[in-house]
């Protein structure tokens, strides 16, 4: 059953809680955090904190500006890292909602309940979403004025087995971290690049889901400062070799059933799987906005890399947007979108996938049949004659498919929608302005 607030007090003055971190997360995924004494628990869960919602980018503006922290009980946690430091100060969190003090509501601005919203559309349906991230990051030096590099530390390379070295430690920290914190990890280990990690941990519902991957953000970046050094979830820090992806599975379950099985289909996957999947692939270039949020995402969008470009599906594929993984029990099958990468906020991008799917299910969309062949070497007209689209390839091109898909719109609201748009078209624009060492290299002599 789910923790009450009577609870988390008692939790509180049993592990000696000193401070309480609200966090709460803005449009762009960024973490923030007010953070009270351990006695303000009971005043912050009977009257909420208040807190000025513009200084907060992409909130709210300054004559709408108050806005309620609403702890979340099911998020408290002691956060185990801050006892490592050696003085014996305890921290916990809590996830809070975002109460709009002029209406008493939620604040539509509020990504978690831009999620919530999503899971609310999918339990009318019958459905709860499961979603399980394979998120993929960096640990690279500083330099002597402490700023990050992108030096390796280690020299390992995929699933190496070297003597321990300072990114094998830090990986098995974040991991007894998580522990301590009640995730469940499934497996961790070295990726193909250098100084490159990837830690899964259990599906679970989407709101957990997300929570978990916001916190894992935390707990990694806050390990590896310890050891003075600086871990990424940039998507593509180095060119010319494998960004950091976060693969994302998913699937449906009603009545504590995947919905997603069907024993008799040549790949496993109900019409209900098919239909989900349809709709994640017709969305799929607006997706990409909301998983690919960075200019720097789509250097990792190329191909070569394990990367996806093309939107199709395949189970035996991994470089197709969609994988069917082989699934060892009917509770196992679902598909894997293999875009998402760690720079998304992870509410707004299960929110959007999960509206996709369920618009999909809603048309029956039905996907179209797998891809087994390598796409990269079909020609543009193979891909023409097959209908395979190709995803944007731009951070520019993304926004322009989201403005144009409703669906995907709607999902987010109008508020997040705008002001989502408008930060990234920015941020785009900003990035044409630029001149980059590329550049400089190239032309700084030749002309
Ligand atoms: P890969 O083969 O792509 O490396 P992994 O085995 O590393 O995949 O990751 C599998 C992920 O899928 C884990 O997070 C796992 O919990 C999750 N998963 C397993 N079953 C389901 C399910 N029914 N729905 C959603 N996610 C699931
Ligand atoms: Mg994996
Ligand atoms: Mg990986
Ligand atoms: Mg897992
Ligand atoms: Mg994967």
């Amino acid at each position: 059953s789910m923790p009450t607030k009577t609870d988390v007090l008692e939790q509180i003055e049993a592990k000696g809680v000193d401070f309480l971190r609200l966090q709460f997360i803005d449009i762009l995924g960024t973490v923030k955090n007010v953070s009270v004494p351990a006695h303000q628990a009971e005043k912050a869960f009977e009257e909420g904190i208040y807190f000025d919602g513009s200084s907060i980018e992409g909130f709210v503006r300054i004559q709408e500006s108050d806005m309620r922290l609403d702890p979340d009980p099911d998020t408290f946690a002691v956060l185990p890292w801050r006892s490592q430091r050696g003085d014996d100060t305890v921290s916990a969190r809590l996830i809070c909602n975002i109460i709009d003090t002029s209406t008493g509501e939620p604040f539509v601005g509020d990504p978690r309940y831009v999620l919530q919203r999503a899971i609310d559309r999918a339990a009318d349906m019958g459905f709860e979403l499961n979603a399980g991230p394979e998120p993929e990051f960096f640990v690279f030096e500083k330099d002597e004025n402490g700023r990050a590099t992108t030096e390796t530390h280690d020299a390992g390379g995929y699933f190496d087995l070297a003597p321990k070295d300072l990114a094998q430690e830090i990986r098995a920290e974040v991991i007894y971290t998580l522990e301590a914190m009640d995730f469940e990890v499934e497996a961790s280990h070295h990726e193909v690049a250098q100084g490159q990690h990837e830690i899964d941990f259990k599906y679970d519902d989407a709101l957990t889901t997300a929570d978990n991957i916001a916190t894992f953000r935390s707990v990694v970046r806050a390990i590896a400062e310890l050891h003075d050094v600086h871990a990424t979830f940039m998507p593509k820090p180095i060119a010319g070799i494998n960004g950091s992806g976060m693969h994302t599975h998913l699937s449906l379950f009603e009545d504590g059933e995947n919905v997603f099985h069907d024993g008799d289909d040549e790949f496993s996957l109900s019409d209900t799987a098919y239909d989900f999947l349809g709709g994640i692939l017709e969305h799929a270039p607006a997706l990409t906005a909301i998983c690919n949020p960075t200019v720097n995402s789509y250097k990792r969008l190329v191909p070569g890399y394990e990367a996806p470009i093309y939107v199709a599906w395949s189970d035996v594929n991994r470089s197709a947007l969609v994988r069917k993984p082989a699934a060892r029990v009917p509770a196992a099958s679902r598909i894997e979108l293999r875009s998402p990468d760690p720079s998304s906020n992870p509410y707004l991008a299960l929110a959007t996938m999960l509206h996709a799917g369920l618009d999909g299910i809603e048309k029956g969309r039905s996907a179209p049949d797998p891809v087994r062949e390598n796409i990269y070497e079909f020609t543009e007209a193979d891909r023409e004659a097959r209908g395979i689209e190709t995803l944007p390839s731009t951070l520019g091109q993304a926004v322009t498919a989201l403005q144009k898909d409703d669906v995907v719109l709607d999902a987010l609201g109008p508020h997040v929608s705008e002001k989502f748009t408008q930060a990234k078209t920015q941020e785009y624009t900003e990035f044409l302005a630029s001149v980059s060492q590329w550049e400089l290299d190239r032309y700084l002599e030749t002309f």
